[in-house]
């Protein structure tokens, strides 16, 4: 299973997942369609799936469009987006798969950002390959996305999901909002060396336009301020005594910076 990354609207990516075998394609997050079908046509594949992880508009915006050119795609979504996502005929639930490319991804439920969110996880099926995890608005690199339906309690919990995975997943988040990310973390976990050499190369990167994503899930653990919850030094920073009111606070931080 290839992954192509299209940046889409202002920050956004969409990812393309490509079967060389079959020569099919589904697409996680279609902000816009005409990214997907570019690619699409450039692969000569013919596109058999949308995966969307929540309803928002930079997610689902294209899905009307694909479907006009590909009337036989099937549009996958969290089970709680029933009415909000455009042409959703799977409603999927926590421990669902769906196959693509002869791998199955487990379905995770992760409400925070929304009250339906969703996350795609691939894990390897061979040791030649990684996990690949598609988290939507979940978990950024650097950060996480904002509540606008669940509660602290709901997305720590989410978060912690994310946190279980294998280090060497990568992480395919939705937004290129990297380098502020990481700006917001110094300002509470300052003396992590990791991080520091984090911002350095993104800081960097970004200067070259170059994109930050995907990143890990062990990366994250050693620098995501929101999947440090338990660390005694973001614990101080938001003088706080567990995970959901570090959390709380973190967030609260964010949303200011
Ligand atoms: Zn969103
Ligand atoms: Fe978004």
């Amino acid at each position: 299973m290839q992954v192509y990354r299209l940046p889409a609207l202002s920050d956004n990516y969409i990812f393309l997942l490509h079967d060389p075998e079959r020569n099919t394609a589904a697409v996680v997050d279609p902000a816009q369609a005409k990214p997907v079908l570019q690619q699409v046509r450039s692969l000569k594949a013919q596109l058999t799936a949308i995966f969307n992880t929540h309803h928002h508009s930079d997610h689902v915006g294209g899905n009307q469009e694909l479907l006009e050119n590909f009337p036989q795609i099937t549009v996958y979504g969290g089970a709680e987006d029933r009415g909000r996502i455009p042409g959703q005929q799977v409603f999927l639930q926590a421990g669902d798969c769906v196959d693509f490319a002869g791998r199955t991804a487990e379905i995770l439920f992760v409400p925070g950002h929304t009250k339906a969110h969703i996350a795609y996880y691939f894990p390897p099926s061979n040791s030649r390959e990684t996990g690949e995890l598609f988290c939507g608005d979940t978990l950024f690199a650097g950060g996480c996305g904002r509540l606008f339906e669940g509660t602290p309690t709901q997305m720590v919990a989410s978060l912690g999901q994310l946190r279980n995975l294998p280090d060497d997943t990568r992480v395919w988040c939705a937004h290129e909002y990297t380098l502020k990310n990481l700006q917001f973390a110094l300002t509470v976990d300052g003396d992590n060396s990791d991080l520091q050499q984090r911002f350095a190369q993104v800081k960097d990167a970004r200067a070259r336009s170059q994109p930050t994503i995907p990143s890990s899930i062990g990366l994250e653990k050693s620098t995501n301020p929101f999947l440090r919850l338990d660390f005694p030094n973001l614990q101080s920073a938001t003088n706080s005594r567990d995970a959901v009111q570090t959390f709380t606070r973190l967030r609260g931080m964010k949303d200011m910076f």
